[in-house]
């Protein structure tokens, strides 16, 4: 089967499964895990922040960062497609007791004017703007990078409001790699990152949570909260580093296969394409239903992830060659072609 469901398909390596096999461990709870702690040294370094916690999933590093910057009755500013809103199970209201105030963008990037509105008056008896959140790449926006310029215009903006910025970046370095630039130039002032080594970079299990010394300390005792204290948790940790020495580069090629696919599919007529930026191709279906085109594709053996009626979603990662996206053009193109 070629898998194009999801970047978090990918299998570890034999060098990553011998970097984990051979990792030294302790009692993370303690903080006494050496791996762990390289892990969370070398993340806070790439992203040019003080420090790192290591979290179970993007899920919880997101919601972390929510608990820890907002109070309950708090409104969040984020993009109506974010993750955060859509994929986390509610869990802003049900965790931190906050609001959503979600804006509708084309590509993710949040106008400084519809912030400007968003924003609640500091009048007493209305409820507090807390916190503005942004994602990138986005994911539902086809992997659209967040540009450097309005990312900043942003966190100046909020921050001359007095709100702290989260950056939900689970693909942050399929940006960095895109622009050409080191990840912390795109990490620089935010008050909190999260970023994924479960999705391109490769590894099994697990994401990071940056910020400041103070704003870590109270993360890790709400991750406690959660159940989110791991115990050896070096094994992990191990793939994580090793994910950040030798996968980054190859975020390279996964965004060169998915033009190579999106070039492929913007030939078929009935394939209405949304822009490519990274590794995310996401397309409408003018003439079959997505469910339909999920079953057909998989009989021809190849995974699809249909996130609407007509709504196609194609992921590019580190176990899908070339020769395989030749492979599923051609599988689409027989589904498509004939009309
Ligand atoms: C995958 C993802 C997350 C976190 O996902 P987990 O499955 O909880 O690790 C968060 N934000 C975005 C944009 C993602 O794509």
């Amino acid at each position: 089967m070629i898998d194009l469901r999801s970047d978090t398909v990918t299998k570890p390596t034999a060098g990553m499964r011998r970097a984990m096999a051979a990792a030294e461990v302790g009692d993370d709870v303690y903080g006494e895990d050496p791996t762990v702690n390289k892990l969370q040294e070398r993340a806070a370094e790439l992203l040019g922040l003080e420090a790192a916690l290591f979290v179970p999933s993007g899920t919880m590093g997101n919601q972390i960062a929510v608990k820890v910057h907002t109070r309950p009755g708090d409104e969040v500013i984020l993009e109506a497609d974010s993750h955060i809103f859509n994929y986390e199970m509610g869990m802003m209201a049900a965790f931190s007791g906050v609001l959503a105030r979600p804006i509708q963008t084309a590509r993710g990037v949040l106008p400084l004017e519809a912030v400007a509105e968003a924003i609640r008056s500091a009048i007493y008896y209305l409820s507090r703007t807390g916190l503005v959140c942004i994602e990138n790449t986005h994911n539902r926006k086809s992997g659209a990078i967040y540009p450097l310029e309005a990312a900043r215009e942003l966190l100046e903006f909020a921050h001359s409001k007095g709100l702290p910025v989260h950056l939900d970046g689970a693909r942050i370095f399929n940006a960095a790699v895109a622009l050409g630039l080191p990840a912390r130039e795109l990490a620089r002032g935010l008050d909190s990152v999260m970023f994924c080594l479960s999705k391109g970079l490769g590894a099994p299990v697990g994401s990071l949570l940056l910020g400041s010394r103070a704003f870590i300390e109270e993360a890790r005792r709400v991750r406690k909260m959660l159940g989110g204290g791991m115990r050896q948790a070096g094994v992990l940790a191990a793939a994580g580093l090793y994910a950040l020495e030798h996968h980054i580069d190859c975020l390279a090629e996964d965004h060169e296969n998915a033009r190579l696919l999106a070039q492929g599919l913007a030939e078929l007529g009935s394939v209405q394409l949304e822009p490519v930026e990274t590794n995310i191709v996401i397309f409408n279906l003018k003439e079959m239903s997505a469910a339909e085109f999920a079953e057909q594709m998989k009989e021809r053996g190849i995974l699809v992830h249909a996130i609407g009626p007509q709504r196609i979603r194609l992921v590019t990662h580190l176990d899908v060659s070339r020769e395989q996206i030749v492979k599923a053009v051609a599988a689409a193109r027989e589904l498509l072609g004939r009309d």
